[in-house]
């Protein structure tokens, strides 16, 4: 199976009939590009730049974050990059970022929360983002929106720095797309009106199954109730897939649910744009992907957005594809 899978290196993410998908990486350094090119990935769906900040004492500058978006960027060639801005707290902390501790971390002040009230370091770490867009296909994303009104403060936030870049002489990508992850509920309901203005949807599915089944991600006793085939959630992607082509813009999947050999049939037939996974599921991914085909996997996604358990969903995707 190795060997074969080996065979699609270079090989595009197509569909028995011919449906062309993105296959593409989650990174968390530099050093992970190692992994994305050996696997065959189609650029990166995920850079956690909160790995950047982590085991130190003290915020990275702008230059070294520029440093280090720039490597990523330029080694991907042209090849799509989405870079995820500051998502620490939650069971992320920084060990020089002294914040009260919370009753509820994973509710609480993280994320884009914490970075539209620290704007001095985001804007740091935005600046470095617009500076290594010249060199290739870097697009910006948001971590953990809930409203409106913290996109349009972030994406004012990182307008200020474009402007303030250019005007000081220094090039910028003009065709830097700006999209939000979509993790939190409230987000995915909302998606058709968030879809008028982002330019892309990721949706993580780590974070969107926690807060939709209220089942914290890291407590085993309640891990019965995080389950990615729940047709709860399948709703929810096929909201969000939905409100995004409606608008002319894509969605991707950054949550490990992208990567699961039960899901990949579920979300290429609800019409997924983007899979973003490990780098080693790359090619395991490309090689089940040539065994679908659309329409099939669409009948299939639309029954079961209609069933009443995970279980049930499991046993169809099983029978059908695997
Ligand atoms: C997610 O929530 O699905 C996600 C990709 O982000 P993280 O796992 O870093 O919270
Ligand atoms: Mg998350």
């Amino acid at each position: 199976q190795k060997k074969e899978w080996a065979k699609l290196k270079n090989e595009p993410s197509v569909s028995k009939d011919g449906t062309h998908v993105e296959l593409v990486a989650n990174i968390g350094t530099p050093e992970d590009l190692v992994g994305v090119h050996d696997n065959g990935a189609e650029g990166v769906g995920l850079y956690r730049t909160e790995f950047l900040y982590m085991g130190r004492d003290d915020f990275p500058t702008e230059e070294e974050q520029y440093e280090a978006y720039k490597k990523v960027v330029e080694s991907l060639d042209g090849k799509p990059v989405v870079i995820r801005t500051l998502d620490i707290g939650g069971d992320k902390e920084l060990s020089y970022l002294d914040l009260p501790e919370e009753m509820n971390p994973f509710l609480g002040f993280r994320a884009i929360r914490l970075c539209l009230e620290m704007t001095d370091m985001f804007r740091t770490q935005l600046r470095a983002l617009l500076r290594a867009s010249a060199f290739g296909n870097l697009k910006i994303m948001f971590p953990m929106i809930a409203t409106l009104q913290e996109f349009r403060e972030a994406k004012a936030l990182l307008e200020e720095e474009k402007q303030k870049l250019i005007s000081e002489g220094v090039e910028v990508s003009e065709e830097l797309e700006v999209g939000i992850m979509v993790e939190i509920p409230s987000t995915a309901v909302m998606a058709p009106q968030f879809a008028k203005e982002v330019d892309f949807f990721s949706i993580g599915t780590n974070d969107l199954i926690q807060y939709t089944m209220a089942a914290d991600r890291m407590n085993e006793r309640v891990s019965y109730l995080y389950q990615p085939y729940s047709p709860a959630i399948l709703n929810l992607v096929k909201m969000v897939i939905d409100a995004s082509h409606k608008e002319g813009k894509w969605t991707g999947m950054c949550g490990e649910m992208a990567g699961d050999e039960v899901a990949i049939p579920l979300l290429f037939g609800l019409g997924l744009d983007e899979f973003s996974m490990s780098a080693t599921s790359v090619l395991p991914a490309r090689s089940q992907l040539l065994q679908l085909t659309k329409e099939e996997a669409a009948q299939v996604a639309e029954q079961a957005l209609t069933l009443q358990t995970a279980e049930e969903v499991q046993d169809l995707v099983e029978k059908k594809f695997l």
